[in-house]
């Protein structure tokens, strides 16, 4: 769409209208907005004609890079023929069947059926509903509760907020978590760790698991939700002998494993799915993001055979879905950016290629004054800022010293994201070395101006 209106006349718009998402709507109505108006490869430009690189790929989702015309072409295409049809009532929409197939091409084993819904908390909505329905038809209802971890991110749907882990939201809203969910501690070494090693401390907080599911009685328990690595938290990744321990728990006791791939679906760790870097097998992956490079609106639940078998086979009616499942426009755009991630080789490049060389930049920061852990894998990074690297310390006034850090990168041209004192990186999967080499650049000083 042409800009009909000025830059000036839509800020006051913004500022008098707009209610924006997870932001400070007090502060907002002094500051207002900064228009970002178009972007292209991996760099936008706002309103005042600034170029700035996007180190985040929007919100960990622009994988493919932005300008993609195919992407674009294929959606007017789409919405000239058919622009929505609901997939209820006995029929679907050729977009929507041909991502169903498309996607179990690039899960791993096992994985032959998806649920289509419209974001990442849609999902896990749908997955909340989905393993009590399994449950139900293999006749132990019971089986409901849903154990998650602290300082996880699930989304910000009432389910979505009470399955993630996130202290300030469940604050915000008396009632969260919701009935039937309880949590159990995160496998963040850096800050928790103590002296245990790295695996020790991996086990350790895997066998929480198993702890909660004998308080709660696993005859009560339907499944396990965890994130590959922690995104919003912090990209923690978890020690080596985390997840292999969770699986074996899940197994032991009977409880369905879910790996929420929203941010690590479709390449970020250098394998299509999270789960694959970690080594387990998940019953069911919610995913969203990466599948669209986030084009248009789309999400989903992989369900691995053991469930869909069940649902397909006994479960009968299944009362759940959204208008806009399967969605053919969003659908012909996730059909259109698999094929580019799997004919890019993407992966392979988040893996061995540019991945490899934006981890070993991003490592030679562990030494800086201010650095006390640096965490990657394909390409998407954390560096920890600290106080004393020695003792693990941060600084004092938490997130101070990274809301600087990350302000002064934004001043200089490039976009990160602080959680805290964690800096986070997640670049579009196109990024070239060149452009990581101005993305290390930028951070090399803005590290330096917070020493
Ligand atoms: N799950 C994870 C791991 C996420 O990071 C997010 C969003 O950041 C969500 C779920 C929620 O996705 P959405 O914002 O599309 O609802």
């Amino acid at each position: 769409m042409n800009q009909s209106l000025d830059n000036k006349t839509l800020k006051q718009m913004d500022r008098d209208h707009y209610l924006h998402p997870f932001s400070n709507l007090t502060e907002m109505k002094e500051t207002g907005s900064r228009i970002i108006e178009r972007a292209e490869g991996v760099y936008l430009y706002d309103s005042e004609g600034t170029k700035t690189l996007d180190g985040f790929a929007g919100l960990w989702c622009v994988n493919i890079g932005y300008g993609r015309d195919e992407l674009a072409d294929v959606a007017a295409e789409q919405m000239k023929q058919l622009p929505y049809y609901n997939s209820f009532f006995g029929t679907t929409n050729p977009p929507a069947a041909e991502l169903a197939a498309l996607i179990k091409d690039v899960t791993p084993e096992g994985f032959n059926h998806v649920f289509f819904t419209g974001s990442g908390s849609e999902s896990n909505d749908t997955v909340v509903r989905m393993v009590r329905r399994y449950w139900q038809c293999q006749e132990q209802p019971s089986k409901k509760y849903i154990i998650g971890r602290h300082n996880a991110y699930h989304g910000s749907t009432i389910a979505g907020a009470s399955l993630g882990g996130m202290g300030y939201m469940h604050k915000q809203d008396e009632g969260l978590p919701m009935q039937f969910v309880d949590h159990i501690e995160q496998p963040y070494w850096f800050a928790e760790g103590g002296d245990l090693s790295p695996e020790e401390f991996g086990l350790q907080r895997a066998q929480k698991l198993e702890e909660k599911i004998l308080e709660l009685g696993a005859e009560n328990v339907a499944a396990f939700i965890g994130e590959p690595l922690q995104g919003a938290g912090g990209v923690i990744i978890p020690p080596s002998t985390y997840w292999p321990e969770i699986q074996r728990i899940c197994n032991q006791y009977d409880i369905l494993l879910v790996s929420d791939e929203v941010i690590c679906g479709f390449g970020r760790t250098g394998q299509w799915f999270g789960c694959q870097h970690f080594g387990y097998t998940p019953d069911l992956m919610s995913v969203a993001k990466g599948m669209t490079s986030g084009y248009l609106p789309m999400g989903g639940v992989i369900v691995g055979d053991k469930v869909a078998n069940v649902l397909v086979e006994k479960g009968g009616d299944f009362n759940h879905g959204f208008t806009y499942s399967g969605h053919p426009a969003s659908a012909a755009v996730a059909v259109a950016n698999i094929k580019i991630i799997r004919d890019e080789e993407l992966v392979e490049k988040a893996a061995n290629d540019t991945g490899k060389y934006f981890r070993e930049q991003l490592a030679t920061f562990a030494d800086h004054p201010v650095v006390g852990e640096v965490r990657s894998i394909g390409l998407v990074a954390a560096i920890e800022l600290c106080a004393n690297k020695e003792t693990r310390e941060f600084f004092p006034n938490q997130g101070d010293t990274g809301s600087l850090c990350r302000n002064f990168a934004l001043q200089n041209g490039l976009v990160l994201r602080a959680t805290a004192d964690t800096m986070l990186f997640s670049p579009p999967l196109t990024i070239s070395r060149e452009e990581i080499d101005e993305l290390i650049a930028i951070t090399k000083q803005s590290l330096d101006f917070v020493a």
